[in-house]
């Protein structure tokens, strides 16, 4: 049996009742195999980056899991499919997300996967609900470079 790693997962949904999607997604994750859910933030209200449509619903949870983090993410994309995810075109609105934002201390650079998520220093929907639940994954000069970035906590 693998030693548990410490992961920390985005979650993202900006289509139909998104605020449904990131609650159910959470659920989803806590009764995948191999995971436990351990920690989560709130939920926050963002406006598209580098997308379009409605405004985003995002958040971030911990997750302890035995799984690797090939399998922890073929776990996320079938809580996607599950979530009615299609993907027409990069970037295109969504109706749920799920990202590996750090699995460990792993770093990985495969075809299929990249932790850390390598566009999460750019991202305060990301980075604000990580320190929530993670402090010491987030450095200050990381949350002062995201701060122009309109994000709400809505509980
Ligand atoms: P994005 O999350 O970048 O907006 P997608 O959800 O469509 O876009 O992801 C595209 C691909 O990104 C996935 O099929 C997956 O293989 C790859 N990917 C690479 N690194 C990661 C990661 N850390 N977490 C989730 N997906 C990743
Ligand atoms: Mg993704």
């Amino acid at each position: 049996m693998r030693e548990p790693v410490t992961a920390y997962l985005g979650l993202g949904a900006n289509l139909g009742d998104a605020r449904a999607a990131v609650a159910q997604a959470i659920q989803d994750v806590a009764v995948s195999a191999g995971v436990a859910l351990t920690a989560q933030s709130a939920l926050y209200r963002t406006a598209p980056i580098a997308s379009s449509g409605p405004d985003y619903i995002n958040a971030v949870v911990e997750v302890h899991t035995v799984l690797s983090a090939p399998a922890l993410l073929q776990c996320l994309h079938g809580i996607e499919a599950a979530a009615g995810r299609a993907r027409p075109y990069r970037n295109a609105p969504r109706t749920l997300d799920l990202d590996i934002l750090l699995f460990g201390d792993s770093q990985i650079a495969s075809p299929h996967l990249t932790v850390p998520h390598p566009r999460m220093g750019q991202r305060a929907f990301v980075l604000v609900p990580l320190a929530e639940i993670a402090p010491h994954r987030v450095g200050a000069q990381a949350l002062q470079a995201v701060s122009e970035q309109a994000i709400e906590r809505i509980g």
